[in-house]
């Protein structure tokens, strides 16, 4: 069979990295594992997986529609090289996975595993990164609202406690990283966490929700060593209908 990357090998392989991701928490993996059919919906994510292998997702906007926020140039730039990268890094991590020998050595499979993770994750993140913005005229920017703004009101003070509390968490992260604001099911509570590149600091079982890239390829043309205006220029395009919808799917409802 010329196609290399098994419906079942993708998924067995590829479950751990995402599941510590959090970002299929919703999925039922077992039925996925034993299913040669596609996923079930799992919102925006789904659009990062087809025919078997994993994908880049349009832009749901035109590149320039987040400016002045965010420059024509670098959405170009950010989601076409950058992204790309990590859907191809994950795919060939996925089919060299698969091809390895059952006597492959620690190091080798340690290198394999450390891909995977930073593959899987930089590509889930930044297919829920490019969903949760929107230009103002599609209603990105304003305030959250419903459930989503009771949650934040719940876990931090006020929306505007929460949103002082992310940009510095987003400002604080030392070299490349995110600011990711996440659902933990266990307490019913929302976090903010650091993560740093794509995967470390993750916490197990929580779902993304909110995520901030600040790698410096998502701001340095504009901006250059000034992460906080880009920050600060950020909230004007946050989807937060988008948001609430991710924290509804999280919740299970
Ligand atoms: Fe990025």
């Amino acid at each position: 069979m010329n196609d290399p990357i098994s419906r079942r090998s993708v998924l067995t392989r590829a479950v751990p990295a995402l599941a510590l991701a959090g970002a299929l928490a919703s999925v039922p993996l077992v039925a996925l594992a034993d299913s040669a059919a596609q996923p079930p919906a799992a919102g925006p994510l789904a659009a990062g997986f087809k025919d078997g292998v994993y994908v880049l997702p349009p832009l749901p906007y035109a590149y320039d529609a987040l400016e002045p926020s965010i420059d024509a140039e670098t959405m170009h730039l950010h989601h076409d090289k950058h992204h790309q990268a990590y859907v191809d890094g994950l795919n060939k991590t996925i089919k060299a996975l698969a091809e390895t020998a059952v006597d492959a050595t620690p190091a080798l499979l340690s290198g394999l595993e450390e891909d995977l993770s930073f593959n899987a994750s930089g590509h889930l993140l930044h297919t829920l990164f490019w969903s949760i913005m929107a230009p103002a005229s599609s209603g990105g920017g304003g305030e959250p609202a419903g459930p989503l703004a009771d949650a934040i009101t719940k876990d931090f003070g006020s929306v505007e406690a929460f949103r002082t509390r992310f940009s510095k968490v987003a400002a604080g992260v030392k070299g490349s990283g995110w600011a990711v604001l996440a659902y933990e099911p266990v307490g019913d509570r929302l976090l903010v966490t650091q993560v740093k590149q794509h995967d470390l600091q993750m916490v197990a079982g929580a779902t993304p929700l909110l995520p901030l890239d600040v790698w410096e390829h998502a701001y340095y043309l504009k901006y250059h060593n000034v992460r906080a205006d880009y920050v600060k220029a950020w909230w004007n395009v946050v989807n937060w209908p988008a948001v609430a919808s991710a924290l509804a799917a999280a919740r299970g409802h």
